[in-house]
């Protein structure tokens, strides 16, 4: 199915008899792999009689060479995938299988994509980055602090770099274009954090999707922004290095070198907020971050910080 992709991926017409020449099968096999191409990978392919079969635009697949030719200063090894439950699930058997860190596994799609608490995320092939990066920690709890929030600011860059301006962060590690998702980031951990331990730093990019109707909130792509279709291997390749970039500062100087920073690009400073903790809701007005990723809120009067996982900021009205 993949190889029939290949023969497609440039978005002209091709015949049927092309086809299952070049694939040295019959037109009616040819025909049973473009509809396992639209059900099992919901990739639309036009049938024109006559002329043939197209995809609606080209596709530049991912590729190891490829994204390490952009990332040449690191020795990352890639594993691509063409489909995978999620990239996170496939770094976490990796470490268990006893693959070395860092290590970088990407997919063209993810079929069980993951957020934050159990939630979904979407994530059809070929059209944007799933992307999970294995890290080895050995600095105990000092090198934690912070490090998502450090993942997302390196996120943003990556995102302004590649022509969406917009790009900023809401606490602890949403990267939104106003009010829009455009990449959503969650960090895994196995070991002991007070000694050492690997972090999957899970991140899923909008790239080049263009509607996506399962997706239950505002969302934004690369593509819906800046009007362009990207090459997904540039753009991770420009993601590896800003993060490495990133990390080597945190790990040198902890959260408080990049505290600054990260608030310069925090979307919601000064906003009124609610804190949603379970079934509890805490209403403030955001002032900051502290020395360690935790969000500082000015609530009744007073400065209360807030910390943990299980935390979800909303905008509310200005009191
Ligand atoms: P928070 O609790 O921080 O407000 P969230 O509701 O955005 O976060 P996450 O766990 O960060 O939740 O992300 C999962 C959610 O993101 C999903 O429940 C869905 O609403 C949304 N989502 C899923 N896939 C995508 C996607 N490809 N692009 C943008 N948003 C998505």
């Amino acid at each position: 199915m993949l190889t029939l992709l290949e023969l497609l991926k440039d978005g002209r017409f091709h015949s049927g008899q092309a086809l299952g020449d070049a694939l040295g099968v019959s037109r009616s096999a040819i025909w049973k792999q473009l509809q396992l191409l639209e059900s099992e990978l919901g990739l639309a392919v036009h049938k024109v009689r006559g002329r043939g079969y197209q995809l609606p635009s080209p596709i530049i697949l991912l590729g190891a060479k490829e994204v390490s030719k952009h990332s040449s200063s690191l020795a990352w090894p890639v594993h691509v995938f063409d489909s995978i439950d999620s990239t996170s699930a496939e770094a976490l058997r990796s470490i268990g299988r006893g693959c070395a860190a860092p290590f970088l596994v990407l997919a063209e799609r993810q079929t069980d994509g993951r957020g934050r608490r159990g939630r979904k995320w979407v994530s059809p092939f070929a059209e944007n980055v799933y992307y999970s990066l294995v890290l080895r920690v050995e600095g105990g709890m000092r090198q934690l602090e912070g490090l998502s929030l450090v993942v997302g600011l390196a996120v943003m860059n990556a995102l302004r770099e590649c022509g969406v301006p917009g790009a900023g962060l809401k606490w602890p590690n949403d990267v939104l274009v106003g009010q829009k998702k455009i990449a959503g980031i969650l960090l895994e951990l196995v070991g002991d954090p007070a000694d050492v331990c690997h972090v999957v730093v899970g991140i899923g990019i909008n790239v080049n999707m263009q509607s996506a109707e399962e997706v239950d909130q505002e969302w934004t792509s690369v593509r819906l922004e800046s009007g362009k279709v990207l090459d997904r291997n540039q753009m991770i390749g420009r993601l590896n290095e800003i993060l490495a970039l990133y990390l080597e500062r945190h790990r040198s100087g902890g959260f408080p070198a990049i505290q600054e920073e990260w608030e310069q690009g925090h979307l919601w400073q000064g906003r009124a907020v609610s804190l949603i903790a379970g079934a509890n809701k805490i209403d403030g007005v955001v002032l900051g971050i502290d020395r360690q990723g935790a969000l500082r809120l000015r609530v009744g009067g007073e400065e209360k910080v807030y910390s943990g996982g299980e935390l979800s900021l909303r905008l509310r009205k200005e009191p």
